[in-house]
Parts: structure tokens; C-alpha cells; sequence
């Protein structure tokens, strides 16, 4: 593993475990501190399996948790790059979302298309970084002086970032939104937000809560074409319910007359889908300093359903926008050249969990099946993550006859490399300090997004 910060972070919990690291994302900072675990140390003359987690957010905390719960005299360690926990828990969910606070992986896949490095173009998983405070993207400063943001995707992160883009201040912030980007949005000129999927209705990957949030959202219209949907209501009558009720939902609102719903009377803002359109080149303006429009293939559907296929028809159209962002999906790193990689699906190979090829080693959470599904998802996979660690422990398939470190040796090298941890109780005046500001504000939080503002508040 490396360790690459000035500083690091360490959660040590005690309870069960085995000599094994289940990671999702290349760790590098760490924690150390008692947790919940700790009560449950039972001293016994086996040696305590040690665990090293890789990773804070919910797949490592998740994983830990199951075998903490189930073996008595484990301990975990899990570390962590930066001085904070939670990974995309803290970084990666809306903030308007406290309820939801899910999903993980360190990179965005690319759109791969000329203009995509234009300034004006930002990937969700920066945008998104942005807004919640992850100290790498606090820079980021997108320019919102443009009347019309593009989002290119149908996922759910797409629908947070129109989302966050069109909300009402007033409902901003009371969230932990960063006060920099709230301010950021107090000045921003985008009044209309296009979403665009290369596929059709019948394949959007976006939920229904969260289109029924966005379309009810104050001082917003939603602008649906009706064409876009003809004939979909008889195509989805058999389809499984949740994509009926989400196709039902897109239907109604597209034949919807506008000022029908109370919330969109006088709106101010808009947005709304576009389908069948795969991007094709980021336009730059005359000077080619900024992107001004983003040239779209259109496409026809190859087969029906979730799998059916964009197929470019040689058409293409340009939809102008000084605001360009990629929401097509994120992915996982490499952890180590030393752990396997599948670069073309973004995963640790794994067989339930167990790393390929590298007896010892677990994987756990969007690096363990690529980034779909939310909480309850990453929850379970890293239960079966730790069942697989609990079924070899008890199958003799770990060697966990020898006592191990754990910290006491990562700490050694930490120490020998200027690294130093920021331990857990470390972690709980981060919180703390947070929590106060936030207070002042409103909030329930103030993030702090600087790690060195943060690393002089415990006295690093
Ligand atoms: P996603 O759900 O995988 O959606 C990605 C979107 O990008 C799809 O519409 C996809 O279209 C499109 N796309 C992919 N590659 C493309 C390309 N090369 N060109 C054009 N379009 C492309 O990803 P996400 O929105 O990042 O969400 C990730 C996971 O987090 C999902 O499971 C999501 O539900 C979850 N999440 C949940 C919540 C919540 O619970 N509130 C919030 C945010 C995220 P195709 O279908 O055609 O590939």
C-alpha cells in the first residue's frame, strides 16, 4: 500500500477479524483510535487476527463492521488518505441528501471526445467534489455565467446536479453545502438545464424519487416533448414496476400544461431531458478559449429494453451551452501495481469478494463490482465481502497463527516516511470544529476543505 500524504489518517476497532486488507480505492492517509469494536476485545491466547482496511468510506466501514459483529477477537485498522472519513459518504452525496450519503470511486470515466478538456467543461465527479468540499476540487471555481448548462448523462448524479444548479438558495443553505460554492451559485447565471442521454426514456438510469424531486422542484419547469414518449405507456405495461411508474412519471409530465403544478407558477428556471443524442464534439467559441455548445449524434435504438444499443443515424445537431458537464459514470483506480486491475471494467478481479490470485487480500464496494447501486447495495456486498474473510478464517485458508502489528508496523514506516496520523479522537475536533461553524451559519455543518486548516486544528 502506499502511504502519500504529509498526514494520514487510522480508525483501529477491535472485535474479530483476519490477516487481510479489503479495499475500494487506493488508500494512503490513515486513522487510529478505539471504535465501537473496542468492548468487544476478548483476551485469548489465539492470536488477534489483524484486518487492514483500505478506504473509509461505506464498503470499508460496512466490511469492517460484519466482522467486528461477528468474530470477537478481530481488530481493524482502516485507513485513509485524507485527514477525514466517510469518503464519498462526506464527498460524493448531495448535500441537499443528508439521508442518502452513499456511493464511491476515486476517478470519472472520460467521454473520450475533441473540446472535452475545453475550459467550460467539468466532470460530475468534480463538480460534485466541489460542492461538498473534497479538499482536491476545492479550486475548481466553475464558471456559472452562462444561461445554459449541459449535463451529458441520465444517471442520478446527473439529476443532483441540475439539481443543486437550479434549487432556491433558501433550501441550500440549511445543507452542508461548502460556503464557497454557495456563494459560487448566489452569483450563478444558469437558468436552464438540459440533460441529455444517448439512449431513449426506456433507459434512463435515474430513480423515481429523484426525477419526482427535481420536477417538483420550486421555481422550476420541467420541459418534456411529448413526442419523445409517444407510444411508451403501451411498451412499458409489462415492463418490471419501477421502470413503469418512472416511464408513467416522464409521461405525465411531459403532457403536463405549464403552471399545472403550484411549484412552477411563476418559474423562473428550466430544464429538461434530451434523448437519443450521444455527444460528439465539445464546441469551442470563436476565440476557442471556452466551450460554447457541444455538437450531438443523433441515434436510433438497436433492440428494446435495458439493453437496447445507440446506434448514430449520421444526423447531428448542436445544443448551445456555456456549461458542460460529464456525468457518464465513475470509476475505480488501481489500488497497487502489486493488486490486480481490470482496466477495461474498472474492478478488482474477485471471486465474492476474494481478490484473484492474491490469497489474503478482499475487495469490497464499487471497486469489487463497478459503480453502480446505492447504499443498501454497498452495504450488503461488503457483508459478503466479510463472509467470504469469516469463511476462511474458519476454513484454516488464512494463516493466522503468528500474532501481526497491524499499526505497530504500518506506524513504524508511517513515522520512518514523516508521515503522521491523524487518529480517530483527532478526527472528532475535525467534526467538532465543523459542527460549531456550521452552527453559526444555519448549517449543519461547515466543511473545512483545506487539509492543512485542518491538520493546524489538531496541532499537526
Ligand atoms: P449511472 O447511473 O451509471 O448513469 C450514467 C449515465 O451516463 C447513463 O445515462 C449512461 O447511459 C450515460 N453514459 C455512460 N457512458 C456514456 C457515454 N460514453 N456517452 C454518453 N452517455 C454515457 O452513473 P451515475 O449517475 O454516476 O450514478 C452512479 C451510481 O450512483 C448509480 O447506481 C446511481 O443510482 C447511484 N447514485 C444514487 C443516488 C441516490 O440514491 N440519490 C445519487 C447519485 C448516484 P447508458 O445507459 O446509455 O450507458
Amino acid at each position: 500500500m502506499q502511504i502519500e500524504g504529509p498526514f494520514c489518517l487510522l480508525i483501529g476497532l477491535r472485535g474479530g477479524g483476519a490477516v487481510a486488507a479489503a479495499g475500494m480505492g487506493p488508500g494512503g492517509a490513515c486513522w487510529r483510535g478505539g471504535g465501537a469494536g473496542a468492548r468487544r476485545w476478548l483476551s485469548s491466547r489465539a492470536p488477534a487476527p489483524r484486518v487492514c482496511v483500505v478506504g473509509s468510506g461505506p464498503a470499508g466501514f460496512y466490511t469492517a463492521q460484519h466482522l467486528l459483529k461477528h468474530h470477537d477477537l478481530a481488530q481493524v485498522d482502516i485507513y485513509e488518505k485524507l485527514p477525514v472519513p466517510f469518503g464519498l459518504v462526506r464527498f460524493g452525496v448531495a448535500p441537499d441528501h443528508p439521508e442518502v450519503k452513499s456511493y464511491g470511486a476515486e476517478d470519472n470515466r472520460i467521454l473520450g471526445i475533441p473540446g472535452e478538456n475545453l475550459p467550460g467543461v467539468y466532470s460530475a465527479r468534480a463538480f460534485v467534489g466541489w460542492y461538498n468540499g473534497l479538499p482536491e476540487n476545492r479550486d475548481l471555481n466553475p464558471d456559472l455565467s452562462c444561461e445554459t448548462a449541459l449535463i451529458l448523462g441520465h444517471g442520478n448524479v446527473a439529476l443532483d446536479i441540475a439539481r443543486i444548479l437550479l434549487s432556491p438558495l433558501d433550501l441550500l443553505r440549511k445543507t452542508d453545502i461548502t460556503d464557497c460554492s454557495l456563494a459560487a451559485l448566489a452569483c450563478s447565471k444558469v437558468k436552464r438545464v438540459w440533460l441529455a442521454g444517448r439512449r431513449g426514456p426506456l433507459q434512463v438510469a435515474f430513480t423515481i424519487k429523484e426525477l419526482r424531486e427535481m420536477i417538483n422542484l420550486p421555481g422550476t419547469q420541467p420541459v418534456l416533448n411529448p413526442a419523445d414518449f409517444t407510444g411508451l405507456e403501451n411498451a412499458v405495461k409489462d415492463a418490471p414496476r419501477p421502470r413503469k411508474r418512472l416511464t408513467e412519471l416522464m409521461i405525465k409530465t411531459a403532457l403536463q400544461k405549464p403552471g399545472e403544478v403550484a411549484a412552477q407558477a411563476a418559474a423562473a428556471r428550466q430544464w429538461g431531458l434530451k434523448f437519443q443524442r450521444s455527444p460528439q464534439e465539445v464546441l469551442p467559441t470563436a476565440d476557442g478559449r471556452r466551450a460554447r455548445g457541444v455538437r450531438m449524434a443523433l441515434t436510433r435504438l438497436e433492440g428494446s429494453g435495458e439493453s437496447a444499443k445507440a446506434i448514430p443515424t449520421g444526423d447531428v445537431e448542436e445544443l448551445e451551452c456555456g456549461l458542460v458537464l460529464s456525468s457518464i459514470g465513475y470509476r475505480s483506480l488501481p489500488l497497487d501495481p502489486a493488486v490486480p486491475f481490470d482496466m477495461q471494467r474498472g474492478i478488482i478481479p474477485n471471486s465474492m469478494g476474494r481478490v484473484e490470485g492474491a490469497p489474503g487480500l478482499y475487495c469490497s464496494g464499487w471497486v469489487k463490482r463497478g459503480p453502480t447501486g446505492v447504499i443498501i447495495t454497498t452495504m450488503n456486498d461488503s457483508f459478503d465481502t466479510a463472509q467470504s474473510v469469516l469463511e476462511d478464517l474458519r476454513g484454516g485458508m488464512l494463516d493466522v497463527s503468528v500474532s501481526r502489528e497491524g499499526f505497530g508496523a504500518v506506524g513504524s514506516i508511517l513515522r520512518s516516511r514523516g508521515v503522521r496520523p491523524v487518529s480517530f479522537s483527532d478526527w472528532e475536533k475535525i467534526d467538532a470544529a465543523e459542527v460549531a461553524r456550521g452552527k453559526a451559519a444555519g448549517k449543519p455543518r461547515e466543511k473545512i476543505v483545506d487539509p492543512q486548516e485542518m491538520l493546524q486544528l489538531i496541532g499537526h
